[in-house]
């Protein structure tokens, strides 16, 4: 079969399309035939081997993938050949036409929902769903700030925010963008890039500032963030590319917390519930996973160029 592999660490151009034998499931396990995989920032930090997680080389890159399953091995009930699913982790990288999970690892896609939108899920939907509800413990009726609304992750937690009843405030770095958080559901949209967009915020709660704050660019706005938020208030910071320098008594006069969230760090029955959560989502069309672009699986390194460009407009996806 076809797929990415990587042998060094480096450059999007470590990334070539190569041949390597067709997988097939041990005990327990599934083999998906990939019809698109989602392309996540963090696959880029992975290709550098500046990441936490390093993988042993070669390796194929990709965590997000939806398609057919493939086979099943000795065991599985969960799913059949024939299905249409989407994975949440992987054993071998998704950026190839085939990919082996563990049983576990698949969740049925619901017909209305694209292969490219299924490949959109896991890594975006999953990270935004445990920000909202299990760090900050978000409940209807409060104020989230979803600061940095239209890529992946923004777009999950605009409409997971907006199903769940709260009230939703989005920001985003071009007019288009904009337009795409007001249209997934934010009740107000916000350019981060306005020099007055701090003061619209505090307006838009009449004071009051706001109870929740999901932070993809902590670096640049967490000390910003400490003064937005309303008394209680809780941060949580999701994306963060560099240090920063923070003043502690915007969070001690609010008795404000500041919260990390590493997507990897889930414990596998928190990721079921999850994982049952959002497919409840897709069936009743609550959650629906925007496309920008759909690039062929050769043009990998052109797909994590465009990842880390600003200007983001939903999901870039690979399809092999
Ligand atoms: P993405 O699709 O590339 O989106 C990036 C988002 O950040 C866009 O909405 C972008 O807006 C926004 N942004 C850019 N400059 C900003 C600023 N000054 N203030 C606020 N927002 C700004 O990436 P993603 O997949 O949504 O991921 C977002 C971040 O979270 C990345 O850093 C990623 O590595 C991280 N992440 C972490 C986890 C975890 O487990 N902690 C999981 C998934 C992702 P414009 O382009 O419109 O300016």
């Amino acid at each position: 079969m076809k797929a990415i592999r990587v042998h060094e660490f480096g450059d999007p151009e470590v990334m070539k399309l190569g041949e390597t034998s067709d997988l097939s499931p041990g005990p327990g396990e599934v083999v998906v035939r990939v019809h698109a995989a989602g392309v996540n920032p963090v696959d880029t930090y992975i290709r550098t081997g500046k990441y936490a997680r390093k993988p042993d080389l070669p390796y194929t890159p990709g965590i997000d993938a939806a398609g057919v399953v493939q086979a099943v091995g000795e065991g599985v009930t969960r799913v059949s050949q024939g299905d249409r699913v989407y994975t949440a982790w992987t054993l071998t990288g998704t950026y190839a036409e085939q990919v082996l999970c563990k049983a576990s690892q698949v969740h049925p896609l619901p017909d209305h929902v694209t292969f490219a939108q299924g490949s959109a899920i896991h890594v975006p939907y999953a990270t935004a769903y445990r920000a909202l509800f299990h760090r900050a413990r978000a409940v209807a009726g409060e104020t989230v700030l979803i600061h940095g609304a239209s890529g992946g992750v923004g777009i999950g937690a605009v409409q997971l925010a907006r199903a769940a009843g709260l009230r939703v405030l989005g920001s985003a770095g071009t007019d288009k963008g904009k337009a795409l958080v007001a249209e997934q559901g934010a009740h107000h949209v916000v350019d981060h890039h306005d020099p007055g967009y701090l003061d619209q915020l505090r307006e838009l709660t009449g004071g009051k500032g706001v109870d929740v704050i999901l932070e993809m660019l902590a670096n640049v706005n967490l000390n910003n963030d400490l003064n937005a938020l309303a008394m209680g208030g809780r941060i949580v910071v999701i994306g963060c590319r560099g240090t920063v320098e923070i003043d502690p008594r915007g969070a001690m006069s609010r008795d404000a917390a500041v919260l990390g969230v590493v997507l990897f760090n889930t414990p596998e029955d928190q990721m079921a519930g999850i994982h049952a959560a959002l497919v409840a989502g897709l069936e009743n069309k609550s959650l629906r996973p925007v496309i920008n672009q759909e690039l062929p699986l050769v043009e990998a390194p052109q797909a994590h160029v465009a990842v880390m460009e600003s200007g983001a407009y939903g999901k870039i996806v690979l399809t092999p």
